[in-house]
């Protein structure tokens, strides 16, 4: 049995599926056919497109954006690109070869201006040179839209736009060698209903190829040798977790309150507004974080003001007067955006992202708060802002807003004139001040998954580390309680949106101090509600009282998830 971190919850088993890159050799020997080569360029082109197309309508149908693969195509079908390949083939050189030193040229070009957007199109280059090697070579890469049934699938790390791209219907877990619980991976996991299992060391190595497994998304377990009677176990959890799914289902359409009737806002996060749906069907009764930077990634240049418009307005109009929080970008850290040109840190969760970043390219910045600003005249819109550290970077992000809807004024372009703004409160800094930053904002919306990391110093994808992120530690729960009494004394209301807000463990302890509202993955929302169903707060205070006398994580973990 093979140890990792439990990210998503639930049992998978079918066969391990290994995605490897494999590297591009070839000898480049001068073609005794000419005309043959340039047509073995020509095929391979065409399969190029083929392949793109339908990754493209994939990525559409699963709620990414396939224009940029697009775009690939759009280069490559440019009949310049094409017939310089076929001349060079022409020179006596292996259609690979003429791959190689066209795109190289095109790279240099492009890499060698200051646009920031021509310097992207080298990047698209040189990935269109890849594809096309292989296709030449025939060397097939695992295409993640298209995997047999029952496939685990086994990878060094799942990023986001693998996940988008992954054919759901036939992955029945997941394993990787790197990635924590709060890895933005690992929340796209949770959403798809995948069981998976985070950094298990030298899985690649450990796992044959179509070994059978079970991944056990809950305890971070992967059996890797599987007899009769451990089978037979899992099938019966499998069985246990379906039941509980079935529980959770008769609180759809129930409104959402402690035991003792005390409502509370259930709202759901979401990273795209082709999530819509996805909350509409959760039954969540808003959106409590919409991280915005998922629609600036996978593209070659940052989306136009309309474009955000457009996003934003969707989710807006087809929440129908249920509240959306949008958050503005929050760049950095692990989300890296190619076409920004961020400059590599030492310490990337310490330097220059989110709001540092938005406040520095205020131009940029303007045109998101101005398409939120229009999209809040189609429904109930708010501003989080990530990241805050000090009281004058929501003073300075306020008086971008009033600045705009000066602007808005005298365009005679309507937006929501009260539009709330808030805080994400996810840094030591902001905990510290949480009474000076109350009096400007008007929520509070609590961030555990970067707030662990900072309280505890470890980096929330570390294994090394793993052990002291936990929000379970006395630190974090102090630090989670001064942020909510905060918010009550000052009256305003205080939320949460990191994934503990879904910890049926932590719940106890965030009704006794007195959080007014939960945005949880779609997935969870019925999970969260029914919980709260059976909380009141005389038990939830003597629970918290307990909890915070405890010294150190382990007996609080304990002693929570004894009860
Ligand atoms: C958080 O930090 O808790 C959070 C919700 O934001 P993100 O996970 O996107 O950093
Ligand atoms: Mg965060």
């Amino acid at each position: 049995m093979l140890k990792g971190i439990g990210a998503s919850e639930g049992v998978g088993i079918g066969k391990a599926r290994k995605l490897l890159e494999k590297p591009i050799v070839y000898t480049d020997k001068a073609p005794a056919d000419t005309a043959a080569e340039k047509e073995r360029l020509r095929s391979a082109v065409q399969t190029f497109c083929e392949k793109n197309e339908a990754r493209a309508a994939r990525m559409d149908a699963c709620g990414a954006d396939g224009d940029i693969l697009r775009g690939h195509i759009a280069m490559l079908s440019d009949p310049y690109m094409l017939s310089q390949m076929q001349e060079s083939i022409e020179t006596g050189v292996c259609a690979e070869k003429a791959v190689e030193t066209v795109c190289d040229m095109f790279i240099a070009v492009f890499s060698g201006t200051d646009d920031e957007l021509t310097q992207q199109r080298a990047v698209d280059v040189a990935d269109i040179k890849k594809q096309l090697q292989k296709i030449l070579l025939g060397i097939e890469d695992m295409d993640l839209g298209c995997l047999p049934p029952d496939t685990v699938l086994i990878v060094e790390e799942l990023t986001p736009s693998m996940t988008v791209e992954l054919d759901r219907e036939n992955v029945a877990g997941i394993v990787t060698e790197r990635g924590g619980r709060t890895s933005h991976a690992a929340i796209l996991s949770r959403s798809l209903k995948i069981p998976a299992v985070l950094s298990v060391e030298n899985a690649l190595t450990l796992i044959p190829s179509e070994k059978e497994l079970i991944v056990d998304g809950g305890t971070g377990e992967v059996y890797t040798d599987i007899d009769d009677a451990t089978k037979a176990r899992f099938l019966e959890v499998q069985k246990r977790f379906a039941e509980k799914a079935a529980r959770e289902e008769t609180y759809r359409g129930k409104p959402t309150a402690t035991k003792d009737g005390v409502p509370k806002k259930l709202y759901a996060n979401i990273g795209s507004h082709k999530d819509l749906e996805a909350v509409l069907a959760s039954d969540a009764e808003g959106v409590g974080l919409f991280r915005t930077e998922f629609l600036f990634m996978d593209r070659a240049a940052m989306p136009t003001e309309e474009e955000q418009f457009e996003a934003y307005k969707a989710v807006a109009a087809g929440l129908h007067g249920k509240e959306v929080i949008i958050r503005t970008l929050d760049v950095g850290g692990d989300k890296d955006i190619p076409y920004l040109n961020l400059k590599h840190e030492e310490n990337p969760f310490l330097g220059f992202r989110a709001v540092r970043y938005c406040l520095k390219n205020r131009d940029a910045y303007k045109v998101q708060l101005r398409a939120i600003l229009r999209a809040s005249a189609f429904g109930n819109v708010a501003v989080m802002v990530p990241l805050v550290t000090r009281v004058d970077e929501l003073l300075a992000v306020r008086a971008l807003v009033e600045e705009i809807k000066a602007e808005l004024d005298t365009q005679n372009i309507p937006y929501k004139k009260d539009i709330q703004i808030g805080v994400m409160m996810e840094t030591p800094a902001a905990c510290m001040i949480a009474d000076l930053l109350a009096a400007h904002a008007d929520f509070f919306s609590i961030g555990t998954n970067d707030l662990t990391g900072y309280i505890m110093a470890a980096d929330r994808g570390n294994a090394d580390v793993g052990y002291l992120y936990s929000t379970f530690d006395p630190a974090v729960l102090r630090a989670i309680k001064r942020i909510i009494a905060a918010a009550n004394d000052r009256g305003i209301p205080c939320g949460m949106c990191g994934e503990a807000a879904a910890d049926p463990h932590l719940l106890p302890l965030l009704v006794s101090f007195g959080l007014d509202e939960c945005s949880v993955n779609p997935a969870s929302v019925l999970s969260v509600r029914s919980t709260l169903a059976e909380l009141d707060r005389k038990t939830c205070d003597a629970i918290a009282q307990k909890a915070l006398s405890l010294e150190s994580e382990a007996e609080v973990s304990a002693y929570l998830t004894s009860l």
